[in-house]
């Protein structure tokens, strides 16, 4: 906005508008780019053209961008072609590219290309899913982290040393009168361990890329009318889940995710927590306690202004100073006391709201975002974290480095240990992406949003 009385012209606002953007790949890119331009557009360069279809009327004035391979996001020849943001003018500028021998690209296919074509790893493919769906900024960041091939990094450094372990092994292959001379065993072994070591923390890197790819699975619980459905709402910020001063109301799970800082919150509502015997609380108390086992972090709700009872033992079993925050609520009545109601938790971390007025609200957050970045791992000073897929790699690889250690030990045949490390091999290679199993490279990708 203009300064007024200075004579100064009001700076223009900066506007936004949305756009659609059709994206091309494929040998044919460039006949068909020339046929819309009338010549072979610079690469690279955002040409203004007036879009015919193949009749010659005129369609829309749009933007086209001519990528010549393997310098294009699939490595093939490829274009974009952006117009005004109208789905009915993006339909028709479809249409004509299918008129003009174009199909509709499959679920994740241009990443599928730009994998098969060697522009990217397994790993970052994966990565540009993990980006699509990202709900926080540490979600981003990791994605980005591992799109930038931060874990193909660290899966070269252990893979250079299972080589080199491996090569030692083969050596003696050929040799079968004569065993690993026990120096060269012994090395074999350590750097074996070291593989091993690498990967418990690649694996280790599981529980935080779990939370980051669904969101940080919080459970509230606590007695009835505590205030849990209250706090949900305070902390979803609209009426989502049904406040009653009726106690045991909320007889099912809620569920909602929210965003906390860096993080995203998956909070789960449990029902509450009745002693008394009835089919419907023993039911609610069998999946609460499920809930709790499957917890990443618990939100103990209680009511600080009445003499807090005991919770039951089954829960507070349970309960986990890594995970577990106690949430005094009702803090806006007179009646409430801090430490009456923190002598009965001692060893957990206490934090005094009030779900009616939201005082203590960011306190709690914060107190979510610290334990949840201490979720967080770092493998060589990247940020790793590594996918169900990987894992599997991971553990498999792991299974394997485990029969090879103890058949050297064992002073085992060498043959019989080279084989082990080449299945852990293997094993590593399908993180990145030397799978020879296309089915399920096609599963994988089919996984991925339509046009990426
Ligand atoms: P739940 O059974 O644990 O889910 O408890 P509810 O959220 O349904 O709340 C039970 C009652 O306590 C309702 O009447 C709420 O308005 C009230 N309540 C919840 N939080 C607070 C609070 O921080 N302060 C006060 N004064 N009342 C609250």
């Amino acid at each position: 906005r203009g300064r007024a009385g200075q004579g100064s012209a009001p700076a223009t606002p900066l506007g936004t508008a949305a756009l659609a953007l059709v994206r091309i790949s494929g040998q044919d890119t460039s006949r068909l780019v020339t046929a819309l331009a009338g010549r072979t557009p610079l690469p690279r360069t955002a040409t203004h053209i007036d879009y015919r279809d193949v009749t010659g009327q005129l369609v829309d004035d749009v933007m086209l961008t001519y990528f010549r391979g393997p310098r294009s996001y699939t490595g093939e020849d490829a274009a974009e072609v952006t117009c005004h943001g109208n789905p009915f003018i993006a339909q028709k500028i479809l249409e004509d590219l299918f008129a003009r021998g174009c199909r509709p690209a499959e679920p994740g296919e241009f990443t599928q290309r730009a994998f098969l074509n060697g522009r990217m790893d397994l790993s970052q493919a994966e990565a540009v899913m993990d980006l699509i769906h990202a709900r926080s900024d540490r979600a981003l960041a990791a994605a980005h982290d591992q799109l930038r091939g931060a874990l193909g990094r660290q899966m070269q450094a252990v893979v250079d040393e299972l080589l080199a372990a491996l090569a030692r092994v083969e050596a003696y292959i050929d040799f079968p009168e004569e065993d690993l001379p026990a120096e060269d065993r012994d090395s074999v072994v350590q750097q074996l361990e070291r593989v091993r070591r690498e990967t418990d923390r690649l694996l280790a890197t599981r529980h935080y890329g779990e939370i980051l790819r669904d969101g940080i699975k919080t459970v509230i619980v606590g007695e009835p009318n505590v205030g849990k459905s209250s706090l949900l709402n305070r902390l979803v910020g609209r009426e989502r889940a049904l406040v009653s001063a009726e106690p045991g109301t909320t007889r099912d799970f809620i569920e909602e995710r929210i965003v906390v800082g860096p993080h995203c919150l998956r909070l789960i509502d449990t029902a509450g927590l009745n002693p008394l015997p009835g089919a419907l609380e023993k039911l609610g108390m069998e999946r609460t306690r499920e809930r709790l086992a499957e917890a990443d972090l618990v939100l103990v709700v209680v009511d600080g202004a009445e003499r807090p009872g005991p919770l039951p033992s089954a829960i507070t079993d349970q309960l986990k100073t890594e995970t577990a925050i106690i949430v005094l609520n009702k803090s806006d009545l007179s009646s409430f006391s801090r430490s009456a109601s923190q002598r009965s938790f001692p060893p957990l971390p206490h934090v005094a709201v009030s779900a009616v007025t939201g005082s203590g609200i960011d306190e709690l957050l914060n107190l979510i975002t610290a334990k949840a970045d201490s979720f967080q791992h770092h493998v060589g000073g990247e940020q790793i974290a590594v996918n169900a897929r990987h894992a599997h790699a991971l553990r498999e690889a792991r299974a394997a480095l485990q029969r090879a250690l103890a058949r050297l030990m064992a002073e085992g045949a060498t043959e019989l240990v080279a084989s082990d490390l080449r299945t852990v091999l293997a094993a590593f290679g399908e993180i990145v992406g030397k799978v020879d199993n296309e089915r399920m490279l096609d599963h994988l990708f089919a996984t991925f949003c339509i046009g990426k």
